[in-house]
């Protein structure tokens, strides 16, 4: 869990998004063999001083609970530099 680099797809300005600067809500559960896996999103918006509206969508699951998995980031309207979410 960390940070997530962007660059603008309109301007090549760099946008940091920190961890702590999403809020997660729990998005799905299922039961498995180890107990529940629970996931966890988070929507975040940018926008760039050149008006370029930058969506961010974060997804992890926690299973076993207390562990927590590799998640999957998607970015519209920017490139990725760097992603230790
Ligand atoms: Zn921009």
């Amino acid at each position: 869990m960390g940070t997530l680099i962007v660059q603008c797809n309109q301007c090549q300005r760099s946008h940091t998004v920190d961890v702590a600067e999403l809020e997660f809500d729990t998005v799905g559960s299922d039961d498995r063999q180890m107990g529940p896996e629970v996931l966890y999103g988070a929507e975040h918006d940018i926008y760039c001083t050149c008006e370029n509206h930058i969506q961010i969508s974060h997804q992890y699951s926690e299973y076993p609970i207390g562990v927590e998995n590799e998640g999957t980031t998607d970015v519209t309207g920017a490139f990725v530099i760097s992603d230790t979410l």
